[in-house]
């Protein structure tokens, strides 16, 4: 039950959406019934639309262009192992040109838990009554980004309930908070927001304080199954409030955005077009399409029966498939993969689908940091991450796997976001700077975080490996990485080009 305070807030928060659908500009851009049109269409291809399409996804990378609904649709209708071994190398392919091999780390910092909404497969839902619900105050704010910035992250996505004990206030007064919160070199350099759709007046104040990224994930494109699973009568039932969410963002000046879809609610081909439609909105509006894309698969979350029972649920081959056919298909958008997945997939899906930027030491409880040596804190968190190995043996199989791992935050500090960003990611030079930002910032793990065995791994393999590329593709810049790897030897740090 909410309280009386909770119950006022959201009745009046429901009755502004629904005037805003009343008067909403923008027509729905999903067509469930055109979708599947599209994917029956496309049924059983020929190996040789599937070989076209492949390398139409390579001309892409460098033109900075999306694959068509009806290409997607053949990649999805895929059979052939060998045909989708061909697609995987491309994911690699793609991934390696526009972002080199390094994988950009950060943690989810959970700000909240309380939530006037019913999502059928969410740990934070209503009705679910075992939970402790907790928006964390001032200090304890500060011991969860200490904990984190002792162990060496330098970026959060910052994560919210819909609440008024969490509104837009709340989220400005957090991240400002997360923004001032500093314990020796530790400091969080690009805070992201995972919350729920806001008003332009409300975007305006949260862009003010300088956030990175703002993600919402549309949970599911099909209509039916979009109502289904968000209760009428909460803020989430209206669903195109929320696919507009990221359009309202863009309009305030939020320029960097995020899609995602939580697979397992719904078929998952239909769900990549539509996926595919929503960015391709952005992108016709704005110019811009998404920044990153999420692809978050249902988890066991505790008293959401559908997270485990959904007739949906996407299988680890099936998984893969997904990740590989977003990197193809959206060649320039950061690839999000977090530790909702078991570190075998995790490791396929960073080789097979182009991965780019992941969580790690990952807690999904709110004060879960504090109390960082237990795996789960049932009563407060959202559900249950299946890849809760810490953040230093993560990095260490990263390094065994030749990957660069990366707290890279000077893009977004450079003002390469938005329309400065794409031209960038779209023309595949942005992993010039992406490598010559990763080694450094590693460097700063090295230094100052990391175990002896990844201070092994990185002084003798890592950092010469990536030295090594700068050296031979970015021979300009070589010198000027040596000179500032001297200095952070030299205790000077945030480094950057
Ligand atoms: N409350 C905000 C909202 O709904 O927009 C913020 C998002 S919620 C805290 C973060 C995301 O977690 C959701 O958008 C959903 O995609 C995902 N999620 C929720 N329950 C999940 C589950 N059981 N398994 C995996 N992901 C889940
Ligand atoms: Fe609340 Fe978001 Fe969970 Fe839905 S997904 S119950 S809105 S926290």
């Amino acid at each position: 039950m909410l309280d009386a305070k909770a119950d006022l807030w959201r009745d009046k928060r429901r009755n502004e959406i629904i005037e805003w659908d009343k008067n909403n500009k923008w027509q729905d851009f999903i067509d469930d019934g055109k979708i599947w049109s599209i994917l029956r269409e496309r049924k059983k291809p020929e190996a040789s639309e599937v070989i076209e399409i492949i390398e139409k996804a390579r001309s892409n990378t460098t033109q900075g262009t999306m694959l068509s609904p009806d290409e997607v649709a053949v990649l999805i209708n895929t059979e052939d192992p060998e045909l989708w071994d061909r697609i995987y190398e491309t994911a690699d392919w793609i991934k390696q040109t526009v972002y080199g091999n390094r994988i950009v780390l950060f943690a989810p910092l959970y700000l909240s838990n309380t939530c006037v909404n019913n999502c059928a497969y969410c740990g934070f839902r209503q009705a679910n009554k075992e939970l402790e619900r907790k928006a964390l105050n001032h200090n304890e704010v500060e011991a969860e980004v200490n904990a984190l910035v002792n162990v060496g992250h330098k970026r959060l996505i910052a994560v919210y309930g819909e609440h008024p004990d969490s509104d837009a206030e709340y989220i400005c007064k957090t991240v400002k908070k997360i923004y001032t919160t500093r314990m020796g070199f530790g400091e969080i350099r690009r805070c992201n927001i995972n919350a729920a759709p806001m008003f332009n007046e409300e975007y305006r104040n949260i862009k003010q304080i300088g956030i990175g990224t703002y993600q919402i994930f549309q949970e599911t494109y099909h209509h039916d199954t979009y109502r289904q699973v968000h209760p009428a009568g909460t803020l989430k039932e209206s669903y195109l409030w929320r696919l507009f969410g990221l359009h309202r963002a863009m309009e305030v000046g939020i320029d960097d955005v995020g899609l995602g879809v939580l697979f397992g609610l719904y078929d998952w081909r239909f769900e990549l077009i539509g996926l595919l439609q929503h960015a391709k909105a952005l992108e016709n509006e704005f110019g811009v399409g998404p920044h990153t894309i999420s692809y978050p698969r249902l988890v066991y979350a505790e008293n959401a029966p559908l997270a485990t029972r959904s007739k949906y649920l996407v299988s680890d081959d099936d998984f893969i498939k997904i990740v590989a056919i977003i990197r193809l298909m959206c060649p320039y958008t950061g690839s999000i993969l977090t530790a909702r997945e078991a570190y075998p997939i995790r490791r396929r899906a960073i080789k097979q689908g182009g991965v780019s930027q992941m969580d790690a030491g990952t807690r999904v409880g709110v004060g879960g940091y504090a109390e960082m040596e237990k795996e789960h804190l049932p009563h407060k968190e959202q559900f249950y991450v299946k890849d809760s190995q810490s953040l230093d043996d993560f990095i260490y199989h990263l390094c065994e796997d030749g990957y660069l791992p990366s707290f890279c935050t000077a893009g977004y500090r450079e003002g390469r976001t938005g329309e400065n960003f794409m031209p960038l990611a779209k023309h595949a030079t942005v992993k010039n700077l992406c490598i010559a930002n990763g080694i450094l910032t590693f460097k700063e793990y090295v230094l100052d975080y990391a175990s002896d065995k990844v201070k092994k791994i990185g002084e003798n393999k890592t950092i010469p490996l990536f030295l090594d590329w700068i050296q031979t593709h970015v021979p300009a810049i070589y010198p000027h990485v040596r000179e500032y790897l001297k200095r952070e030897e030299n205790n000077t740090r945030d480094l950057h080009f």
